[in-house]
């Protein structure tokens, strides 16, 4: 039996890993890279360490301490952790089941109790980030609208969008004043990690361009861990799996996504600016496909088991909290009050993942719709 992963580097294929860990970057490809993001984007491309530190510097450019970010209410710890370094006060906005993104509706509602996560002060919103949800994108129009009557700027999150197309044959990241890639695991571009800040439009606040190269422990973790996902992947077919991931970590040759720090002062290294170009380039080919596919189930963790013992392992969904992971959840604050739906989708949501062909993914589709909710 065949076993597939939502996680643990599944995306890469062996050619694609043999690549990956011997691939050598030069400087000209930051600069191929950086030219490459400026034409598609317009504005001027940071490139960053990872997607949160280009998060937190674009928003920095365009922020004043203590303004208040209205910002998806499902979403990646890595969001939250941008906007707080920048000074910023996180206004959680509740989703729409239909596409996981906020809504004008969901949006107003959020502005009549605009209480920033964590503080009793009311912040004053002052931007909005727009995430388009596992590639779903918002209807961006509504969006603008509601933005320039409140006078909010835009900024575009594309760790799950990079070649989304808009309703309207817009591209994201081209909508806002600045815009953010993440080159992490499973993003719509992969280097395993590393980001870049575009800023389009004139900034208010000049911050300065990280300069630095990466660790060589973090370059090193880098280019390893489609190798170690590949070993994991087929330690588990025997059951050890777990085991040798947890040895990996403690020796902390692997790194969880979520604990990749936030450092203004490094950039990706030049390997995976090579790499991220390539994919950049590759975008218009692979078309639109959002990264994963979502449901909403009852009895996850049945379903989840049953989907085990079938040789599918998608545990790794995004988001078993509305900001994840589960082990930052509480340092958050999150306003569950003024948004249910989020706290209902973390509860139900399963993924599949994109790179698999249908075929092969057609058992684990036919699992999950013996749970599907309902309501949806
Ligand atoms: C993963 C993610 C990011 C950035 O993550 P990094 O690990 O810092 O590259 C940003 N936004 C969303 C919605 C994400 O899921």
């Amino acid at each position: 039996m065949k076993h597939y992963f939502l996680g643990l580097a599944g995306n890469y294929t062996r050619k694609r890993r043999l690549k990956h860990i011997f691939s050598i970057g030069r400087k000209r490809d930051c600069l191929e890279l950086e030219e490459f993001l400026e034409k598609k984007y317009g504005g001027e491309a940071v490139l960053c360490k990872n997607g949160r530190s280009a998060l937190a510097l674009a928003l920095k450019s365009y922020f004043n301490r203590g303004d208040g970010i209205l910002v998806n209410g499902f979403t990646c710890y890595a969001v939250y952790e941008a906007i707080k370094s920048a000074g910023l006060v996180p206004i959680f906005v509740d989703i729409e089941k239909s596409d996981l993104n906020f809504s004008v509706n969901t949006l107003k509602k959020a502005l009549t109790n605009s209480v920033g996560a964590g503080t009793s002060r009311p912040a004053t919103p002052k931007g909005i980030i727009v995430q388009n949800t596992l590639g779903n994108p918002v209807d961006i129009n509504e969006i603008e609208k509601f933005a320039k009557k409140y006078g909010l700027l835009i900024v575009e999150d594309l760790a799950h969008c990079a070649g989304v197309k808009y309703s309207d044959g817009r591209e994201a990241g081209t909508i806002g004043v600045a815009t953010a890639l993440s080159f992490g695991k499973d993003k719509s571009i992969d280097t395993i990690s590393g980001g870049v800040a575009i800023l389009r439009h004139p900034c208010k606040n000049k911050i300065e361009a990280p300069t630095k190269l990466p660790k060589l422990s973090d370059t090193l973790r880098a280019r390893f861990y489609p190798l170690f996902g590949a070993m994991t992947r087929g330690l588990t077919r025997v059951r050890l799996g777990g085991i040798f991931m947890r040895v990996l970590l403690k020796l902390r040759f692997v790194e969880k996504s979520a604990d990749n720090k936030l450092d203004l002062e490094r950039r990706i290294a030049k390997f995976q600016a090579k790499l991220g170009l390539e994919q950049l380039k590759n975008l218009k080919k692979s078309g639109e496909s959002p990264i994963r596919e979502f449901y909403l189930i009852n009895n996850r963790d049945e379903a989840l088991k049953k989907l085990k013992k079938n040789g599918y392992y998608l545990d790794g969904f995004w988001y078993e909290k509305p900001v994840s992971p589960e082990r930052y959840y509480k340092k958050v604050h999150f306003p569950e009050k003024d948004c249910p739906t989020s706290v209902e989708v973390a509860e139900k949501i399963v993924n599949l993942p994109t790179f698999y062909s249908k075929e092969e993914l057609a058992p684990a589709r036919k699992i999950i719709k013996e749970y599907l909710d309902d309501g949806e």
